[in-house]
C-alpha cells in the first residue's frame, strides 16, 4: 500500500488503494486447481502484478489466452536477456522457440529467480497452450515466431538510428500489440485492428518503459544492453552513460525531452486504436496501461530524477486510474489532463520545445474534439481539498479499522 505520508497528501487515494488490495487479495484466492494452469497463473502473479490484475476481468477463454501469449513471451525474453548465454547457443533458441511451445519435454535453464522456475517448469506452459482453442495457439505462435527472429536479428545489433529504435519495439513490444489485437478478434468480440495501430500500442508502453528506466538498465551489472538510439542521445553527450553524470544534467535533460517527444508521436494511433473498442473488459485492459505510460511520462519529462533514482507515478494515482478508468471518456479525460500538465512542464528554451508543443497540442486537440471532457472525472490536476482537522480524525479512525482488517495480509507490491 501507499506510504502513510503520501495518503496524508493525498487523502482521496485511499479508497482506490484499499479496493485494490481488496481486489490483490481476490486474484490470489482464484487460483484454478488443475496443476498447469495453478502454476500458469500463479507464475503471472508473480511475474507481473499489474498485469494479473488487469487481464483478471477478462472473459475467462480470452483470460486464459492472453496469460498463456504473456508467459510465452516472458520466456523468451528471459532467454533474450540471460547474458550468460553464448550467442551461438542463444540464437537458435530465440529462433526456434515458437516450436518448443508445442512441446512438453522441452525446457532450457536459464534466467534468475522467478524467471527460473519458469524456464525450468515450462512444460505447465506447454500443457494449458495445447490446451487453447487452435486461433488462439496460431496467434500465439506467430508472433512469438516473429518476435524470436528479431530478438535474434538485435543480439548483434546496437540500436543506432530512430529507425533502429522503432524496429526493436516492433518486435519486443508492437509485435505484443498484434498478437492481442488477434487474440481479440479471435474470442469473437472484437473486430481486427489494424497492424499499424496494433503495433503503436506496443510502442507506446515500451518507448515509456525504456526511458524510466535509464537509470537502472545502465548501471545493470552484468551490463544490460541499452535502447536509447544514438541518433537521439549522440546530440547531446559522446556516449550514453555521460547523461547519469552531474555535470550534463543540463544536456541530460534535454535529450529525454527528446525521447519523451519521440515517444508522444504514437498517442494518436493509441487513442484510435482505444476507441474502435466494444467490449468494456477488453477496453479497460488495454486502456490502463496506456494511462499509466502517459502518466509516467508526465512525471518523467523535464526531470532530472530519472537520471538520478525511479521515477514513477505514485501507489494511489495507478490504484486511482485502475478504478476509474471504464470508458473513452476516461482516457480522453487523462490524456488531456497528462497532456496538460506536460505542457505547464515545458521549457521554452528546451532544444525540442516547439516539436514537443506541437504533438501535444494535436493530442488535446483530439481529447476536445471527442466532444466528452465536460464529463470526465479529472481526477489528475484537481486541487486537493481542503480537510478539517475533524476529517482527518475520522479519516485515521477508518484507516485503522481498515488496517486492522487487512492485517495477517503481507504488504505487496504492485
Ligand atoms: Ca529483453
Amino acid at each position: 500500500m501507499g506510504s502513510l505520508g503520501a495518503m496524508l497528501k493525498h487523502p482521496d487515494d485511499v479508497y482506490p488503494l484499499i479496493k485494490l488490495k481488496i481486489a490483490a487479495r481476490q486474484i490470489e484466492k482464484q487460483i484454478p486447481p488443475q496443476p498447469h494452469w495453478g502454476f500458469c497463473y500463479t507464475m503471472l502473479q508473480k511475474v507481473s502484478r499489474s498485469f494479473a490484475l488487469v487481464i483478471q476481468q477478462l472473459p475467462i477463454e480470452l483470460r486464459d489466452a492472453v496469460c498463456i501469449f504473456y508467459l510465452v513471451l516472458r520466456a523468451l525474453d528471459t532467454v533474450e536477456d540471460d547474458t550468460s548465454i553464448a550467442t551461438e547457443v542463444k540464437v537458435p533458441i530465440l529462433i526456434d522457440f515458437h516450436r518448443h511451445i508445442y512441446d512438453r519435454e522441452w525446457h532450457f535453464l536459464c534466467g534468475t529467480k522467478d524467471y527460473k522456475v519458469l524456464m525450468d517448469q515450462f512444460h505447465h506452459v506447454s500443457t494449458a497452450f495445447l490446451e487453447l482453442g487452435k486461433n488462439y495457439q496460431e496467434a500465439i505462435e506467430d508472433i512469438t515466431m516473429r518476435m524470436g527472429a528479431g530478438m535474434a536479428k538485435f543480439i548483434c545489433k546496437e540500436v543506432e538510428t530512430i529507425d533502429d529504435y522503432d524496429e526493436y519495439c516492433h518486435y519486443v513490444a508492437g509485435l505484443v500489440g498484434l498478437g492481442l489485437s488477434k487474440l481479440f478478434h479471435a474470442s469473437g468480440t472484437e473486430d481486427l485492428a489494424s497492424d499499424s495501430l496494433s503495433n503503436s500500442m506496443g510502442l507506446f508502453l515500451q518507448k515509456t518503459n525504456i526511458i524510466r528506466d535509464y537509470l537502472e538498465d545502465i548501471n545493470e551489472i552484468p551490463k544490460c544492453r541499452m535502447f536509447w538510439p544514438r541518433q537521439i542521445w549522440s546530440k547531446y553527450v559522446n556516449k550514453l552513460e555521460e547523461l547519469k553524470y552531474e555535470e550534463n544534467s543540463v544536456k541530460a535533460v534535454q535529450c529525454l525531452n527528446d525521447m519523451v517527444t519521440n515517444a508522444l508521436s504514437h498517442v494518436e494511433d493509441c487513442l484510435t486504436y482505444m476507441s474502435a473498442l466494444r467490449d468494456p473488459s477488453i477496453f479497460r485492459f488495454c486502456a490502463i496501461p496506456q494511462i499509466m505510460a502517459i502518466g509516467t511520462l508526465a512525471m518523467c519529462y523535464n526531470n532530472i530524477e530519472v537520471f538520478r533514482g525511479v521515477v514513477k507515478m505514485r501507489r494511489g494515482l495507478t490504484a486511482k486510474v485502475i478504478d476509474r478508468t471504464r470508458t473513452i471518456e476516461d482516457v480522453y479525460g487523462a490524456f488531456f489532463d497528462f497532456s496538460c500538465m506536460l505542457i505547464s512542464k515545458v521549457d521554452h528554451n528546451d532544444p525540442s520545445a516547439s516539436k514537443t508543443l506541437k504533438r501535444l497540442e494535436i493530442i488535446l486537440k483530439t481529447c476536445r474534439d471527442s466532444g466528452t471532457l465536460n464529463k470526465r472525472k479529472s481526477y489528475i490536476l484537481r486541487a486537493e481539498p481542503n480537510y478539517t482537522p475533524a476529517l482527518i480524525v475520522v479519516f485515521f479512525i477508518i484507516l485503522a479499522i481498515l488496517l486492522g482488517y487487512l492485517s495477517g495480509n503481507k504488504p505487496h507490491s504492485l
